[in-house]
Protein backbone atom coordinates (compact mmCIF):
# COMPACT_ATOMS: atom_id res chain seq x y z
CA UNK A 1 0.00 0.00 0.00
CA UNK A 2 1.41 3.59 -1.38
CA UNK A 3 0.98 5.63 2.26
CA UNK A 4 1.45 9.47 2.62
CA UNK A 5 2.75 10.00 5.96
CA UNK A 6 2.24 13.99 7.26
CA UNK A 7 5.07 13.97 9.24
CA UNK A 8 7.08 16.99 11.63
CA UNK A 9 6.43 15.14 14.87
CA UNK A 10 8.40 12.31 16.76
CA UNK A 11 5.22 10.02 16.39
CA UNK A 12 5.42 10.34 12.46
CA UNK A 13 9.39 9.63 12.52
CA UNK A 14 8.63 6.56 14.90
CA UNK A 15 6.12 5.29 11.89
CA UNK A 16 8.10 5.76 9.33
CA UNK A 17 10.62 4.05 10.75
CA UNK A 18 8.82 0.85 11.58
CA UNK A 19 7.00 0.70 8.11
CA UNK A 20 9.79 1.22 5.88
CA UNK A 21 10.72 -2.03 7.32
CA UNK A 22 7.97 -3.24 5.99
CA UNK A 23 7.39 -5.39 2.70
CA UNK A 24 3.60 -4.20 2.61
CA UNK A 25 4.24 -0.83 2.73
CA UNK A 26 5.71 1.98 0.46
CA UNK A 27 5.80 5.30 2.87
CA UNK A 28 6.71 8.82 1.75
CA UNK A 29 7.32 11.05 4.63
CA UNK A 30 6.23 14.39 4.13
CA UNK A 31 7.84 17.50 6.00
CA UNK A 32 6.50 21.32 5.80
CA UNK A 33 10.37 22.54 5.70
CA UNK A 34 9.24 24.94 8.09
CA UNK A 35 12.71 24.19 10.41
CA UNK A 36 15.81 24.99 9.28
CA UNK A 37 17.58 22.17 10.19
CA UNK A 38 14.66 18.97 10.31
CA UNK A 39 14.94 16.09 12.14
CA UNK A 40 14.52 13.92 8.50
CA UNK A 41 12.71 10.67 8.63
CA UNK A 42 13.98 7.23 7.84
CA UNK A 43 13.31 6.10 4.20
CA UNK A 44 11.93 8.48 0.82
CA UNK A 45 11.20 12.22 2.00
CA UNK A 46 9.53 15.30 0.33
CA UNK A 47 9.69 18.97 1.46
CA UNK A 48 7.47 21.57 1.36
CA UNK A 49 3.81 22.87 0.99
CA UNK A 50 1.58 21.01 -1.63
CA UNK A 51 -0.16 24.56 -2.46
CA UNK A 52 -3.41 23.89 -1.12
CA UNK A 53 -6.36 21.14 -1.30
CA UNK A 54 -5.89 21.23 -4.99
CA UNK A 55 -2.15 20.72 -5.19
CA UNK A 56 -2.20 18.06 -2.37
CA UNK A 57 -5.49 16.51 -4.28
CA UNK A 58 -2.70 16.52 -7.82
CA UNK A 59 -0.24 15.15 -6.00
CA UNK A 60 -1.87 12.29 -4.35
CA UNK A 61 -3.30 11.22 -7.85
CA UNK A 62 0.02 11.60 -9.39
CA UNK A 63 1.83 9.57 -6.91
CA UNK A 64 -0.84 6.99 -7.05
CA UNK A 65 -1.41 7.29 -2.81
CA UNK A 66 -3.71 5.10 -1.30
CA UNK A 67 -3.77 6.40 2.07
CA UNK A 68 -2.58 9.18 3.62
CA UNK A 69 -1.39 8.99 7.36
CA UNK A 70 -1.77 12.79 9.41
CA UNK A 71 1.14 12.39 11.79
CA UNK A 72 1.64 16.22 12.10
CA UNK A 73 1.49 18.09 15.12
CA UNK A 74 -2.26 18.23 17.31
CA UNK A 75 -2.47 22.29 16.19
CA UNK A 76 -1.07 21.59 12.51
CA UNK A 77 -4.82 22.67 12.30
CA UNK A 78 -4.27 23.75 7.85
CA UNK A 79 -2.77 20.28 6.19
CA UNK A 80 -5.33 18.08 8.68
CA UNK A 81 -7.94 20.22 6.87
CA UNK A 82 -6.26 20.08 3.98
CA UNK A 83 -5.60 16.46 4.08
CA UNK A 84 -9.04 15.75 5.07
CA UNK A 85 -10.35 17.34 1.67
CA UNK A 86 -8.23 16.27 -1.13
CA UNK A 87 -8.30 12.41 0.51
CA UNK A 88 -12.42 12.63 0.10
CA UNK A 89 -12.60 14.15 -3.03
CA UNK A 90 -10.20 10.99 -4.48
CA UNK A 91 -12.22 8.68 -2.00
CA UNK A 92 -9.24 7.83 -0.20
CA UNK A 93 -8.85 6.74 3.37
CA UNK A 94 -6.89 9.17 5.68
CA UNK A 95 -6.31 8.94 9.14
CA UNK A 96 -5.29 11.25 12.15
CA UNK A 97 -2.59 10.30 13.92
CA UNK A 98 -2.57 12.66 17.40
CA UNK A 99 -0.79 11.92 20.68
CA UNK A 100 -3.32 12.43 23.60
CA UNK A 101 -3.64 15.78 25.12
CA UNK A 102 -2.57 16.71 28.71
CA UNK A 103 -4.27 16.80 31.93
CA UNK A 104 -3.98 18.72 34.60
CA UNK A 105 -3.11 17.10 38.05
CA UNK A 106 -3.22 17.31 41.41
CA UNK A 107 -0.55 20.66 42.23
CA UNK A 108 -1.16 21.82 38.52
CA UNK A 109 -2.56 25.68 38.35
CA UNK A 110 -4.15 25.86 34.46
CA UNK A 111 -6.36 28.00 33.22
CA UNK A 112 -7.50 26.29 29.87
CA UNK A 113 -8.04 28.78 26.93
CA UNK A 114 -9.42 28.53 23.23
CA UNK A 115 -7.15 30.17 21.10
CA UNK A 116 -4.03 32.13 21.40
CA UNK A 117 -5.63 35.59 21.60
CA UNK A 118 -7.08 34.36 24.98
CA UNK A 119 -4.39 32.68 26.00
CA UNK A 120 -2.07 36.05 25.79
CA UNK A 121 -5.08 38.10 27.53
CA UNK A 122 -5.22 35.35 30.45
CA UNK A 123 -1.34 35.52 30.71
CA UNK A 124 -0.82 39.42 30.93
CA UNK A 125 -3.46 38.76 33.58
CA UNK A 126 -1.56 36.44 35.48
CA UNK A 127 1.64 37.55 35.84
CA UNK A 128 4.54 40.51 34.80
CA UNK A 129 7.38 37.72 33.67
CA UNK A 130 5.78 35.32 31.10
CA UNK A 131 7.76 32.40 29.39
CA UNK A 132 5.96 31.73 25.46
CA UNK A 133 6.55 27.83 24.41
CA UNK A 134 4.05 27.82 22.12
CA UNK A 135 6.55 27.42 19.15
CA UNK A 136 8.25 30.33 16.42
CA UNK A 137 4.23 30.98 15.16
CA UNK A 138 1.60 32.78 16.50
CA UNK A 139 3.85 35.05 19.09
CA UNK A 140 2.01 37.92 17.01
CA UNK A 141 -1.13 37.41 19.11
CA UNK A 142 0.74 38.54 21.92
CA UNK A 143 2.14 41.36 19.96
CA UNK A 144 -0.37 43.90 21.62
CA UNK A 145 0.38 43.34 25.64
CA UNK A 146 3.06 46.29 26.42
CA UNK A 147 3.41 45.56 29.96
CA UNK A 148 4.70 42.27 30.43
CA UNK A 149 8.66 40.78 29.84
CA UNK A 150 8.10 37.40 27.91
CA UNK A 151 10.75 34.60 26.98
CA UNK A 152 9.70 33.20 23.78
CA UNK A 153 11.23 30.12 23.56
CA UNK A 154 11.81 28.21 19.93
CA UNK A 155 13.84 26.30 18.05
CA UNK A 156 13.77 29.00 15.04
CA UNK A 157 13.13 32.98 15.16
CA UNK A 158 9.40 33.57 15.76
CA UNK A 159 7.70 35.30 12.87
CA UNK A 160 5.39 38.29 12.75
CA UNK A 161 4.87 41.00 15.37
CA UNK A 162 6.74 40.58 18.85
CA UNK A 163 5.40 42.10 22.09
CA UNK A 164 7.95 44.96 22.61
CA UNK A 165 9.49 43.50 25.98
CA UNK A 166 11.52 40.08 25.50
CA UNK A 167 13.81 37.85 24.73
CA UNK A 168 13.77 35.27 22.43
CA UNK A 169 15.97 32.26 23.31
CA UNK A 170 16.58 29.34 20.73
CA UNK A 171 16.51 25.84 21.44
CA UNK A 172 15.19 22.43 20.60
CA UNK A 173 13.64 20.11 23.34
CA UNK A 174 13.81 17.69 24.94
CA UNK A 175 14.21 19.39 28.02
CA UNK A 176 14.60 17.85 31.33
CA UNK A 177 12.86 18.96 34.54
CA UNK A 178 15.82 20.27 35.92
CA UNK A 179 16.70 21.97 33.02
CA UNK A 180 12.70 23.71 32.97
CA UNK A 181 12.81 24.71 36.42
CA UNK A 182 16.27 26.18 36.39
CA UNK A 183 15.08 28.13 33.00
CA UNK A 184 11.87 29.17 35.17
CA UNK A 185 14.08 30.18 38.08
CA UNK A 186 16.62 31.97 36.21
CA UNK A 187 14.25 34.33 34.39
CA UNK A 188 11.85 35.04 37.45
CA UNK A 189 8.45 33.72 35.32
CA UNK A 190 5.57 34.23 36.44
CA UNK A 191 3.49 32.39 34.05
CA UNK A 192 4.07 29.84 31.37
CA UNK A 193 2.22 29.81 27.98
CA UNK A 194 1.78 26.43 26.31
CA UNK A 195 -0.19 24.84 23.54
CA UNK A 196 -1.67 21.23 24.88
CA UNK A 197 0.61 19.45 22.54
CA UNK A 198 0.83 16.29 24.96
CA UNK A 199 3.44 14.15 24.72
CA UNK A 200 6.16 12.71 27.27
CA UNK A 201 9.23 15.36 25.34
CA UNK A 202 7.63 18.72 25.92
CA UNK A 203 6.25 18.12 29.20
CA UNK A 204 8.98 18.45 31.75
CA UNK A 205 8.06 22.72 31.74
CA UNK A 206 4.70 21.20 33.66
CA UNK A 207 6.37 19.82 35.85
CA UNK A 208 8.25 22.33 36.60
CA UNK A 209 5.70 24.68 36.99
CA UNK A 210 3.43 23.01 39.09
CA UNK A 211 6.72 22.44 41.29
CA UNK A 212 7.79 26.07 41.63
CA UNK A 213 3.65 26.57 42.03
CA UNK A 214 3.41 28.45 38.72
CA UNK A 215 -0.51 29.23 36.65
CA UNK A 216 0.31 27.50 33.39
CA UNK A 217 -2.08 28.98 30.33
CA UNK A 218 -2.58 25.60 28.28
CA UNK A 219 -4.17 26.19 24.91
CA UNK A 220 -6.55 23.75 23.40
CA UNK A 221 -6.67 21.83 20.41
CA UNK A 222 -8.42 22.80 16.86
CA UNK A 223 -10.67 20.22 16.50
CA UNK A 224 -9.95 17.25 13.72
CA UNK A 225 -12.55 17.33 10.71
CA UNK A 226 -15.43 15.34 11.14
CA UNK A 227 -15.45 11.75 9.50
CA UNK A 228 -11.53 11.35 10.33
CA UNK A 229 -10.70 8.41 12.16
CA UNK A 230 -8.30 8.81 15.18
CA UNK A 231 -5.40 7.22 16.88
CA UNK A 232 -3.53 7.87 19.63
CA UNK A 233 -0.34 6.24 19.35
CA UNK A 234 2.25 4.94 16.72
CA UNK A 235 1.35 1.03 17.71
CA UNK A 236 -2.74 1.65 17.01
CA UNK A 237 -1.93 3.40 13.58
CA UNK A 238 0.44 0.49 12.75
CA UNK A 239 -2.15 -1.43 13.56
CA UNK A 240 -4.87 0.17 11.53
CA UNK A 241 -2.29 0.19 8.49
CA UNK A 242 -1.92 -3.64 8.56
CA UNK A 243 -5.22 -4.47 8.81
CA UNK A 244 -5.84 -1.98 5.78
CA UNK A 245 -3.23 -3.22 3.46
CA UNK A 246 -4.59 -6.74 4.07
CA UNK A 247 -8.04 -5.34 2.57
CA UNK A 248 -6.58 -3.42 -0.02
CA UNK A 249 -4.91 -4.33 -3.39
CA UNK A 250 -4.98 -2.61 -6.86
CA UNK A 251 -3.74 1.00 -8.21
CA UNK A 252 -3.92 4.66 -6.71
CA UNK A 253 -6.65 7.18 -7.37
CA UNK A 254 -7.58 8.77 -10.29
CA UNK A 255 -8.27 12.41 -10.12
P1 LIG B 1 -0.34 24.14 9.20
O1 LIG B 1 -0.62 25.51 9.66
O2 LIG B 1 -1.37 23.10 9.40
O3 LIG B 1 0.03 24.12 7.66
C1 LIG B 1 0.30 25.29 6.91
C2 LIG B 1 0.77 24.85 5.54
O4 LIG B 1 2.06 24.25 5.63
C3 LIG B 1 -0.11 23.80 4.92
O5 LIG B 1 -1.24 24.36 4.30
C4 LIG B 1 0.86 23.13 3.96
O6 LIG B 1 1.08 23.97 2.83
C5 LIG B 1 2.14 23.16 4.73
N1 LIG B 1 2.37 21.94 5.51
C6 LIG B 1 2.14 21.74 6.82
N2 LIG B 1 2.55 20.53 7.19
C7 LIG B 1 3.05 19.95 6.09
C8 LIG B 1 3.66 18.69 5.85
N3 LIG B 1 3.84 17.77 6.82
N4 LIG B 1 4.07 18.42 4.57
C9 LIG B 1 3.91 19.34 3.58
N5 LIG B 1 3.37 20.55 3.78
C10 LIG B 1 2.95 20.84 5.01
O7 LIG B 1 1.01 23.59 9.85
P2 LIG B 1 2.01 24.30 10.86
O8 LIG B 1 1.34 24.45 12.17
O9 LIG B 1 2.62 25.48 10.18
O10 LIG B 1 3.09 23.15 11.03
C11 LIG B 1 4.02 22.91 9.97
C12 LIG B 1 4.76 21.60 10.30
O11 LIG B 1 5.40 21.72 11.54
C13 LIG B 1 3.82 20.41 10.36
O12 LIG B 1 4.37 19.38 9.61
C14 LIG B 1 3.77 20.06 11.85
O13 LIG B 1 3.70 18.67 12.07
C15 LIG B 1 5.06 20.65 12.38
N6 LIG B 1 4.92 21.15 13.75
C16 LIG B 1 3.95 22.07 14.05
C17 LIG B 1 3.82 22.53 15.35
C18 LIG B 1 2.73 23.51 15.73
O14 LIG B 1 2.67 23.88 16.92
N7 LIG B 1 1.87 23.93 14.82
C19 LIG B 1 4.69 22.04 16.33
C20 LIG B 1 5.67 21.10 16.00
C21 LIG B 1 5.77 20.66 14.69
P3 LIG B 1 0.29 23.78 1.45
O15 LIG B 1 -1.06 24.32 1.67
O16 LIG B 1 1.11 24.55 0.46
O17 LIG B 1 0.27 22.31 1.16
Amino acid sequence: MRILLLGGTGEARELARLLTGEREHEIVSSLAGRVSEPIRPEGEVRIGGFGGVDGLREWLADHRIQLVVDATHPFAASITANAALATARLGLPMIRLSRPGWTAGPGDRWYRVPDLATAADTAAGAGDRILLTIGRQGVAAFAGHTRPWYLIRAIDPPTGALPPRHEILLARGPFTVAEESDLLARHRIEVVVTKDSGGAATAAKLTAARTAGLPVVVVDRPPVPLGIRVVTSVEEARGVLSARSGEDSGGGPTR
